[in-house]
């Protein structure tokens, strides 16, 4: 046996931990620049006690923004990259602080639509700081870049890019409206099945998995229904962040497969479209591996998923398929349509898919009439 399990992330989780934000920043730099979202309310005083420079970013990151994130830290000579926010906003200050120390450029870098060059020199110290429970960015060497000429989202990706610390305090999601905290939750839910799934899964990311995903069945309900229920906001932000380790270092599959065209193409948050797709691509990699590959052990890894989410020991693949089935129409997941998406659009969005970076780690390759049963079921 043989596997690589790598973070350099200091990770620091639990209550009250976002208070050594000013703090730990000095350590890595004297100008500090703060990422932030639009919504702000709850970290205003986070982010006041800085006294930093500060990019506000709203919508998820572009080339564009990148490169007017790298101009502003070049013009007040910043040394260290601070992320207040969900996804998008650490996926930006992560991406800022990689080019602003490799030339400014995310095009050179930006795997299929650019020139997918290695990042070579170290990026400037970046702490994030998640306020959602679900991207795992936080941990997480890639960052999701939108390239709207293109219609697809794509990452820059190096071990370079990971983040110096990871500063998780689920008290920053209590009170994240309920529609924030499925999506969230449904995308870190996500993240947590298709690296156990994954061709790349190992022993270390399988225990990480196994773990996550026992926290999400009680606490995603009731963070939904109880917006300040703190056990449950502490445990999706475990989840999120083993999520986050998780794929990192076993890739993912069919699900973020084609949430780069989706999120590329259509305007929907990313964890919206995950969780769309998520029990429909359970149910194709089940049905192909029963046609095509009997033996594969990811079909006895779907069993487990399904044992962990229902809480029984003889639950079948097709129980966890449909208990993720009934999360979703729970918490009021929309369908595709519901984003704009159509009909016509399928095939073109399928073909992207195939050659999307998530969907090299699925367990085994859908071929394009698979991938569009999944995107009709979806719709
Ligand atoms: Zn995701």
């Amino acid at each position: 046996m043989r596997f690589e399990f790598a973070t350099a992330t200091r990770i620091i989780f639990g209550e009250g931990a976002a208070a050594t934000l000013a703090d730990l920043a000095r350590t890595f730099g004297v100008r500090p620049i703060v990422v932030t979202g639009a919504a702000i309310e709850r970290t205003s005083a986070l982010v006041t006690a800085l006294q930093a420079e500060r990019f506000p970013v709203t919508g998820e990151p572009t080339v564009d923004l990148i490169r007017e994130g790298v101009r502003q830290v070049q013009k007040a000579g910043c040394d260290v990259v601070i992320s207040i926010g969900g996804g998008s906003v650490i996926d930006a200050g992560k991406a800022i602080a990689a080019m602003a120390t490799n030339g400014g450029e995310p095009l050179e870098f930006l795997e299929i639509v650019g020139r997918g060059r290695t990042i070579t020199s170290p990026a400037l110290p970046f702490i994030a700081v998640p306020t959602t429970a679900g991207t795992g960015s936080e941990v997480t060497r890639n960052a999701v870049i939108g390239s709207p000429e293109h219609g697809v989202k794509v990452s820059l990706r190096s071990p370079l890019m990971l983040p110096r610390v990871a500063l998780v305090d689920p008290e920053l999601t209590y009170g994240l409206p309920p529609a924030i905290t499925a999506f969230t939750g449904l995308d870190a839910l996500t993240q947590l099945i298709e690296p156990y799934v994954s061709s790349r899964a190992n022993t270390l990311v399988d225990a990480i998995c196994v773990e996550g995903i026992r926290h999400v069945p009680g606490a995603l309900r009731r963070a939904y229904h109880d917006g300040n229920n703190q056990d449950a906001r502490r445990d999706m932000a475990m989840a999120s962040l083993f999520g986050g380790l998780a794929l990192a270092n076993a890739g993912l599959g069919v699900v973020h497969g084609f949430a780069a065209p989706l999120g590329g193409g259509w305007m929907a948050p990313h964890g919206a479209l995950c969780a769309a797709v998520l029990p429909h691509g359970m149910a194709a990699n089940v049905r192909a591996m029963r046609a095509r590959a009997p033996q594969h052990p990811a079909l006895e890894r779907y069993a487990e998923i399904a044992r962990l989410l229902t809480g029984r020991s003889e639950a079948s693949m097709e129980d966890g398929i449909d208990w993720v089935r009934a999360l979703c129409a729970e918490l009021n997941v929309p369908a595709l349509r519901s984003w704009g998406v159509s009909e016509a659009d399928l095939p073109g969005i399928a073909e992207k898919a195939s050659i999307s970076s998530s969907m090299q780690a699925n367990p085994l390759p859908l071929t394009h009439e698979e991938l569009i049963i999944v995107l009709q079921a979806a719709l």
